[in-house]
C-alpha cells in the first residue's frame, strides 16, 4: 500500500476490519501452508478517534493542522496525514502563535496545555480516554498524597504525560529490574498504577515484586493496561503455539506492536518479527515454515494488514483462519470542542457515542 493509494479515511473503516476470504483470491494456495489470523487486532477505538479527529479537522478548518507528537505510532498512518495537510511537531513553541494544534492519543502532561495557552493555540485534545482514566487516577492519588509507582517505559509519551500531572509523587518503575530502586515515603500509602499498552505478565510480575517489597501496596481502581491492548496479547497468545513464525505489523516506536512481537515469542511461536509493511516480510522467514501467525498493534490501519496477506501468498500461504479470541464494538466520541464546531457549521459527527469495553 503506498500512500498515494491509502484509502479516502483512515479513521473508521478499519476499526472493525471485515471478515477476511479463508483463501486469499489470485494466490495459488499451497496445501499444509496457512495464515493464522488474530481478532482482534489493529486499531483500537482510541486511535481510531485521534485519527478521525485529524481528518475532521483537516476538512472543517482546512490545512494545516499542527498536531503536537505523532498523532498514533505508525509511520504509514502519519505519512499520510502529512501528505494531506498536517504538519507534525514536537513541541508546541514550533507552532506559529494562534493556530490549532491536536494533542495525540498518547496524552499530554498540564505543562503542555499551559504551554499552549500561552501561545494562545487553538487545541484540540486527542488524548484516549482510557489514557485520560489513567490521568485522573494519578490525580485522585497524589491529592491524598500517596506514593505513585509507574509502571511504564521511560521517555514514551504515554508516561511522560501521566507523570506531568504530578511530578513530585510519580516515580517510573521500567520493570522487575527496577523494582529494588524503588524508595517510598511511607510503605502503607504506595499504590501502582501503569502504562495502558504494556504486556500484561510483565507488569503483573513487576507488582508481584513490588508487593514482596510493600506488602501493603495498592491496586488502581480497574486495570489500566487498556482492552484493546489485552485483547490483542490473548489472541497472538492463543495462535502463538501453532505457529512457525508469527509477523505483527507496527511501528518500532508503537508499545502495544512491540509488545505483541514479546508475547508471541514467550507463547511459544518459533520466531516472531515485527514489520511496518509488507515489502519487510523477509522470503528467509518464512523457510521451511507452514504457518504463519499474523497480528497488528492497535495503531495499523487494516489496509497494512491485508497488503502482508497477499505478500505472504507470493509465498503460497493462500489460507486464511482467523483465531477470534474477542469480539470489540467500542468507539469513542471525538473532542468536545471538535465536535461543538462541526455541529454549529451543520455537520453530524458521524460516529456513535459509544464509551463502552468490550471483552
Ligand atoms: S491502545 Fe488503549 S489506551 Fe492506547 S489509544 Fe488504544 S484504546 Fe486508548
Amino acid at each position: 500500500m503506498s500512500i498515494d493509494s491509502a484509502p479516502a479515511s483512515l479513521a473508521g473503516a478499519s476499526a472493525f476490519p471485515d471478515a477476511v476470504p479463508t483463501l486469499t483470491p489470485g494466490v495459488t494456495a499451497v496445501p499444509g501452508k496457512k495464515i493464522l489470523l488474530a481478532a482482534p487486532r489493529g486499531y483500537c477505538a482510541g486511535v481510531d478517534r485521534a485519527v478521525d479527529a485529524v481528518e475532521k479537522a483537516l476538512e472543517h478548518y482546512g490545512a494545516p493542522v499542527y498536531v503536537r507528537k505523532e498523532i498514533v505510532h505508525n509511520k504509514f498512518v502519519v505519512e499520510t496525514l502529512s501528505k494531506r495537510g498536517a504538519i507534525f511537531v514536537q513541541e508546541t513553541d514550533e507552532v506559529p502563535e494562534g493556530a490549532r494544534v491536536v494533542f495525540s492519543a498518547h496524552g499530554v502532561s498540564p505543562e503542555v496545555h499551559a504551554q499552549a495557552a500561552r501561545r494562545n493555540l487553538a487545541t484540540i485534545d486527542a488524548t484516549c480516554p482510557l489514557v485520560t482514566k489513567v490521568h485522573k487516577e494519578a490525580v485522585r492519588f497524589a491529592s491524598s498524597d500517596y506514593d505513585i509507582l509507574l509502571i511504564g517505559h521511560t521517555g514514551h509519551e504515554e508516561v511522560e504525560g501521566t507523570q506531568g500531572e504530578a511530578p513530585d509523587h510519580i516515580q517510573v518503575v521500567n520493570g522487575p529490574h527496577e523494582v529494588d530502586q524503588v524508595e517510598v515515603r511511607d510503605p502503607d500509602k504506595v499504590i501502582w498504577i501503569s502504562q495502558t499498552t504494556l504486556s500484561v505478565d510483565e507488569a503483573m510480575e513487576t507488582v508481584q515484586l513490588l508487593r514482596e517489597r510493600f506488602p501493603n501496596l495498592q491496586d488502581p481502581p480497574s486495570d489500566d493496561i487498556c482492552y484493546a491492548t489485552q485483547n490483542r496479547q490473548v489472541a497472538i497468545k492463543k495462535l502463538a503455539p501453532r505457529a512457525d513464525v508469527v509477523i505483527v505489523v507496527g511501528s518500532a516506536n508503537s508499545s502495544n506492536s512491540v509488545r505483541l512481537v514479546e508475547v508471541a515469542l514467550e507463547a511459544g511461536a518459533g520466531a516472531a518479527y515485527r514489520v511496518d509493511k509488507a515489502d519487510e516480510v523477509q522470503p528467509e522467514w518464512l523457510d521451511g515454515a507452514a504457518t504463519v501467525g499474523l497480528s497488528s498493534g492497535a495503531s495499523v490501519p487494516e489496509i497494512l494488514v491485508r497488503d502482508v496477506i497477499a505478500r505472504l501468498g507470493e509465498f503460497g500461504f493462500g489460507e486464511v483462519e482467523e483465531v477470534r479470541t474477542a469480539t470489540e464494538d467500542i468507539m469513542f466520541s471525538l473532542p468536545k470542542n471538535l465536535r461543538a464546531d462541526l455541529k454549529a457549521a451543520g455537520q453530524t459527527p458521524d460516529r456513535p457515542h459509544r464509551v463502552r469495553e468490550s471483552r
